[in-house]
Parts: C-alpha cells; structure tokens; sequence
C-alpha cells in the first residue's frame, strides 16, 4: 500500500535551507560544555597544520612581505596586506533589471540579484538603499572568494528579515532561469560588515566576516562533498551549547568549535568548523598530539581536504600572513536536479551498498527498503505495517524535487513536498563504514509556519 502519511516517516533533508541565524549570546564559560562523545578515528593526526605555508611540493610565495607602505603601523595582524585591492563596488544602475527575479510571496526579500562568477547580471530591487548595502557586501564577497569557487551559485538575495542574519539554499529555490545554488544576507549585516573590504578578518560570530564564511562554507561543502565526508567522520549530535565565549569567539578545547555549532545539526558544525580553520590563524591552532578534543581534530580535518588549504589562503587575503596562492577551480555541481520541470528529478538510482532491507528494530519503527531505482518508507507496529510510503510514487507525482547522492561511503539525500503550500519532507541517509548500519537524518520544512523541525536520528541496520 501507498498512503502517504508523511507526518511520521517523511521528514528532511539537510540542508534544504540552512539557516544560519544564531544571534543568542553563548554563557561566558571558558570549558567547552557537553563533551559525551569519543573521537573518530578518521581525523589524521598528522600535527603539521601550517597552512601558511602550503603544501611543501607546491610551494607559496609569500606576498607583500617587504613593503609596508600602506599599513598600520598598530601591530602586525592588522596591517593590511600590500596584496589586497579591493575589486570596484559595483553600481546598481549598471545591473539590468530583470522582473522575473522577483519573488512573489516574499516581500522580505528586496533584492535580488542573478549571479554570474563575480559578476551580477540582473536585479530585482524594491529598497534601492538595501540593495546598495547587497552590493557593499558583494565586494567583500569578490574579494575573498576566487571566481573559480562561484560557478554554481546563481542567485544573492537581501532580505529585511534578520533571522536568519544569512542563509544557503541548496535545493534550488531560486528565481533564476539557471538552475544553481543561492545564498541570502539580511540587512542587518549591513551593520556587521566592516567598511573597508580590506580590514582584516574578525574571527568571531556576530561578523559579516564570519557569515561569509561560513554561507560560502556550505556552498564549498555541498559541491565538493566535504560536507557529507564530515558528516560520516564525526558524530552528529548536538547539546546546549552552554560554555562558549560570549563575543561569538571560537574553540578548540571541546568537541564543537562554537554555541551554533553544538546546539544545531552537523550541517552547521561542518560550517562552523570549516569557518573556525579558515578565521584562526594558524598559530592560534595548535598542532595535533593524538589525543585531541573534537573541535581542534575538525578544524585539522578541513586542512586535510584537497584544496581547501588553498582557498583558506585566498580568503584570508586581508591577513597579515597572507601568502599569494593558485586555487583550482571547485568541482561543478550537476544542477539538473534541481530542473523545475520534472519536479527536479528524472530518475531514482540508489546506490549498490544500499539496496537491500533495513530497519529500525524487527518488529516496530521505520523499515526502509532501497531497490535500485526506488525507496520505500513503512512504518511498523508491533510487527505489522502501518503505513508506507513510495519515493517512486512521489516521483511518478512530480513531488520529488531533489535527490542527490554523494559518493564514499554513499550519502543519499532527497527532498519532496506533496503539493504546493504543504510541508516538505528532506531526508538522508549515511552507510556507515562497516556497511550494515544506516544513519537516516529527517527533517521537515513545516508550510505554515516556515520553520524546519528535526526528528531524532534513527540508526537503521541491514536485515539479512
Ligand atoms: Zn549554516
């Protein structure tokens, strides 16, 4: 049977929008509060973090060293480097208009604009004030993040609403006829930011600085595929978040670098790991011993990713430290799936490692059962099916508006919503490395209200 009962089964993505709001100030504790899990053993412990000198085989010549006439003279981190230019503002009356941007059910968001590398090629502005803001922003953006990153994103929003402050969608809600990724800044980083593009970083929550980072952090993470890789490699739980510096500051003595981080999904530690190794200077992060808490072991394993060692240099352009570097060029993302035509999917193909039977226990909660080009969720009670669910069906009812999967120990992800103004079910699924245990993530995007509820994790194991 094929009833749709969502409300138990259907649940979430990651990600579909993440939120990055977070304005609460964290207690003023210095110990890193809930520290219950143990550490992967994924994270290496090379100890030899120094990315400020690159990888040893490609070497990296360091810029400006040697001529400091246009710093400070208040102390070596905070001079500017001779290397950072900031790229032109860009004028509003330079970018075509383009209605269509428009969207139509949410007057928040006054500004719109169609993104093209570093390059914005149309806009639909209703605050003309706050749109000059989005593009004071988008010089920082140019700044920081090599054309080459950008590729994939498509759409910037500026929005009234200022929860949250920025935010990354992934799932291809977007009013550009290209299909891609958008990230959204809300006014109030027009206050967060600081003037001159070419102030050093402020490596602290609360900054533009900051959610620059970590929104692009999201974006990097999704089309590289660190961000799943980090989700096999560390637990993913969350707590309080108690304890954390009230200035928004990041740490290395627990197992979260920051409040956020903890107390949200591993979709927000990933990005606020990945922000923390790119604001602390490497002297600010001490070298691996082997017996390290979380938090330091995550900010290590970003350096261990291809390229991001990289792109942490060109981001931190402003940087006293800063050496020149080549970044190659992000991997694209297939944005097909996310064509509005065919509700964003063609097909269903489910991993190898995947097919098969598995569930919650053996005689109640989820069962989930991956055929090579279908899932279907059921619901079981006391030994007896209560309801289930066809993702095929969903498909075949143009619901399924996003279905990815990522490789490794594969990573499937989809998301689908029922009919129009009805809330939206993401879910995702993590083999585990021993391949007979599946972590399955729900979340759902409730219509009414907006706001994204998760649902506890459930472990799912192989039935024989
Ligand atoms: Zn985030």
């Amino acid at each position: 049977m094929n009833a749709s009962k969502p409300a138990r089964l259907l649940l979430p993505l990651f990600g579909l929008l993440v939120a990055c709001g977070d304005s609460e100030a964290p207690d003023v504790d210095s110990a890193a509060a809930t520290g219950t899990t143990t550490g992967t053993d994924s994270a290496n412990d090379e100890g030899t973090f120094n990315p400020d000198h690159g990888d040893p085989a490609d070497p990296i010549e360091p810029t400006g060293g040697d001529d400091e006439s246009s710093g400070s003279e208040s102390g070596g981190d905070t001079d500017t480097p001779a290397g950072c230019v900031p790229p032109p503002l860009l004028l509003l009356s330079d970018i075509p208009d383009n209605p269509s941007l428009a969207y139509a059910d949410d007057p928040d968001i006054v500004a719109t604009f169609e993104v093209d590398g570093h390059d914005l090629i149309g806009k639909h502005v209703t605050d003309v004030a706050a749109a000059e803001g989005g593009l004071r922003l988008w010089q920082e953006v140019m700044l920081r993040i090599p054309e080459n990153q950008l590729l994939d994103l498509v759409q910037l929003d500026i929005s009234l609403d200022t929860d949250p402050v920025a935010y990354f969608n992934r799932n291809g809600n977007v009013t550009t006829t290209r299909l891609g990724l958008k990230i959204g800044f809300s006014v109030e980083n027009f206050e967060l930011n600081q003037d001159d593009p070419c102030a050093p970083l402020e490596p602290r929550r609360g900054t533009f600085d900051w959610s620059l980072v970590h929104e692009f952090g999201h974006l990097r993470g999704l089309v590289d595929g660190s961000w799943f890789l980090f989700l096999d490699t560390f637990p993913d739980v969350q707590g309080p978040g108690d304890g954390y510096p009230e200035d928004g500051s990041p740490i290395l003595t627990g197992d979260f670098v920051t409040s956020y981080a903890e107390r949200d999904d591993g979709d927000e530690d990933y990005a606020e790991s990945w922000t923390t190794y790119v604001m602390l200077p490497a002297s600010d992060i001490p070298a691996l011993t082997g017996d390290d808490p979380l938090a330091l072991q995550k900010v290590h394993w970003m350096d261990d990713q291809p390229d991001l060692r990289e792109l942490r240099e060109a981001i931190r352009i402003t940087e006293a430290d800063h050496v020149e570097v080549n970044v190659p060029a992000a991997p694209r993302l297939d944005t097909s799936i996310f064509d509005p035509d065919d509700g964003g999917n063609d097909s269903i193909v489910v991993p190898a490692e995947l097919v098969g039977q598995w569930r919650e226990s053996p005689t109640d909660g989820i069962a989930v059962t991956f055929a090579a080009d279908d899932i279907i969720l059921a619901d079981y009670e006391a030994g007896a099916e209560v309801s289930s669910f066809s993702l095929g069906d969903a498909l075949e009812a143009k619901a399924l508006n996003y279905f990815e999967i990522h490789g490794g120990s594969p990573t499937l992800a989809y998301s689908y919503i029922e009919a129009p103004d009805t809330d939206r079910y993401n879910h995702d699924f993590f083999l585990q490395d021993d391949g007979d245990t599946v972590i399955f993530a729900r979340e759902v995007l409730i219509a009414a209200t907006g706001e994204l509820e998760y649902l506890p994790e459930v472990t799912l194991t192989r039935v024989p």
